[in-house]
């Protein structure tokens, strides 16, 4: 699967599928997307290459780095230091994100009040 921020400038493979797909309702994703929650797909590493581009880093807590692209702001990854070498990237940032499928939910106890979950899928507070 490919995929790239909005401006083109930063494109990237996958060649496997993901080993996680979650939605994160936490603070910081809030931020960084602008939008309620953050649905990522987590990858190891080494299955995602950058084929145009670098993506700029940003420290987004003592734990998290967050890259985007400098020119547009699209998101491209997070890396976690207590999960490493994976790579989680927003699935609205591939070219058809509509494959992934949800597999549960994440920082539930910072997600907005008007946010129902209607599923079954695992919470993590
Ligand atoms: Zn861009
Ligand atoms: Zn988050």
């Amino acid at each position: 699967m490919e995929g790239g921020c909005h401006c083109g400038t930063i494109r990237f493979k996958v060649t496997k599928d993901p080993y996680w797909v979650g939605a994160c309702y936490c603070i910081d994703c809030r931020k960084i997307s602008g939008s309620p929650y953050t649905v990522f797909a987590g990858y190891d590493e080494n299955v995602v290459t950058l084929s145009q581009g670098i993506p700029k880093n940003y420290a987004s807590s003592e734990k998290v780095i967050r890259s985007f692209c400098d020119t547009c702001g699209s998101p491209f990854a997070y890396t976690y230091k207590e999960v490493p070498n994976k790579l989680f990237i927003p699935i609205g940032v591939f070219d058809d994100p509509s494959s992934f499928v949800l597999q549960k939910h994440i920082w539930v106890s910072q997600k907005l009040p008007w946010i129902i979950i209607h599923d079954d899928l695992p919470q993590e507070i």
